[in-house]
């Protein structure tokens, strides 16, 4: 476990991180890192505080071992470091299985800023953030996420290249083409059932980014749309603009549908919740849905199929990385985005009676064991030529 020493980064600069700001192996947190994420620590963890800014932030390198470790920077008010950390921890996690599943050249890495209470000056924390991320040398490229925006990024761009950052009026591209990779892979879970998506129910909870543009693509198709969010004025558009029934949001989760697409938060489905779920197919944007691995036991044991967030949730990331990279059209990145499709088929053939799940972990952690690890010029692979 780890965190304190200093790093070669793949253009081979070291980090910058010091005692200081690393999680020390006998603190409290450092203790919690084996319990939360059970088999393989991460590789390294970097709290780091800088009062003159007031940033506090938590950055998560689960694994280098296919590249850069590319993940979100979410900016929310957590209410303590352990919160903070679990989150960090549990999305770098999802992100190594997420790029490894959809054989993107990079790792997976995470990072949380701890939202400043009362007014704060956005610029100087994204500021003193990207110099942070400049100063672990090309280990963690940073990407938005809940909390962060276009303009975010743009300013962490002002301080180091490893971001993947893009002009405002485009922001929206990553979260269609997340929502394009769960809406493929719903058609191929309805298809498998030998359901269509014609006539099929829908719910959908959580209408932000995602949510609104998977309705979108949904009623298109010819799905009926049930919407719940917290926020009263996004389901009464999602309303008005897909013909949808309103439904509370405590009620979501146990509606009757063919499929039920969480779009909001993670965590959302545990024993609780699994217990009332009424959908045939369980398949969403929202990371790290299930609150435990046996919650994705107890759908299967009732026959609901999950499709994991990590295999179907890769599209924004795709598109967020070949932008990075500076490599392919965006009509290839549709392309590579569609392929979630055989991906999902690929998956269900391989899990057979188990638990699809389960053997989509056993899927990430065999790329993740057979890539070519530390070998500097692989994990290069992940920065481009240019930088
Ligand atoms: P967003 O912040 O734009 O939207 C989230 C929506 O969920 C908001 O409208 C919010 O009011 C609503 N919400 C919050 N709590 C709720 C609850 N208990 N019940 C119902 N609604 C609730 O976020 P987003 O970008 O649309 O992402 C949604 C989820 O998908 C997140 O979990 C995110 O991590 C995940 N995700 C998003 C992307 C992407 O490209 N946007 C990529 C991968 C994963």
């Amino acid at each position: 476990m780890l965190l304190l020493d200093q790093k070669t980064g793949p253009d081979g600069s070291r980090s910058a991180s010091s005692a200081d700001s690393g999680i020390h192996a006998g603190d409290p947190l450092a203790a919690s890192l084996h319990a939360q994420l059970g088999e393989r620590p991460p590789e390294e963890v970097l709290q780091i505080v800088k009062p003159e800014s007031g940033l506090r932030c938590i950055i998560a390198i689960d694994s280098t071992a296919r590249g850069a470790a590319l993940g979100g920077c979410r900016l929310l008010p957590y209410g303590s470091d352990q919160e903070a950390l679990r989150d960090a921890l549990r999305l770098a996690r999802a992100m190594s299985m997420k790029n490894a599943l959809a054989d993107l050249p990079f790792g997976g890495g995470q990072a949380v800023i701890c939202r400043p209470a009362g007014d704060f000056d956005r610029s100087e924390l994204f500021s003193a953030f990207g110099r942070t991320v400049a100063s672990v040398g090309g280990c963690y490229v940073a990407t938005a996420d809940a909390g962060t925006t276009a303009l975010d990024m743009l300013a962490v761009q002002r301080q180091t290249t490893y971001v993947s950052a893009m002009p405002r009026h485009r922001a929206g591209e990553h979260s269609s083409m997340t929502a394009f990779g769960v809406f493929i892979a719903i058609e191929e879970g309805l298809q498998r059932m030998r359901r269509r998506l014609r006539g099929a129910t829908v719910a959908v909870q959580g209408l932000g980014a995602a949510g609104m543009d998977l309705c979108e693509r949904l009623q298109d198709s010819g799905a009926r749309l049930l919407v719940a969010d917290v926020d009263p004025a996004r389901a009464r558009e999602a309303a008005a603009r897909f013909d949808a029934r309103i439904v509370e949001p405590d009620r979501i989760l146990a509606e009757p549908c063919d499929v039920l697409a969480p779009c909001a938060l993670g965590d959302v489905l545990d024993a609780a919740s699994v217990a009332t779920v009424r959908a045939a197919i369980v398949c969403g944007t929202a990371a790290n849905q299930l609150a435990d691995p046996q919650a994705g036991d107890a759908l299967h044991a009732r026959g609901v199929l999950y499709l994991p967030d990590y295999l179907v949730n890769v599209g924004g990331t795709i598109s967020v990385a070949r932008a990075y990279l500076g490599q392919v059209s965006a009509a290839e990145v549709v392309r590579e985005v569609a392929l979630i499709g055989q991906r999902v088929n690929e998956l269900l053939e391989r899990s057979g009676s188990s638990a699809p799940v389960r053997a989509a972990d056993d899927w990430a952690r065999e790329k993740l064991a057979t890539a070519i690890g530390h070998d500097p010029a692989f994990a290069g692979a992940g920065v481009p030529a240019s930088r």
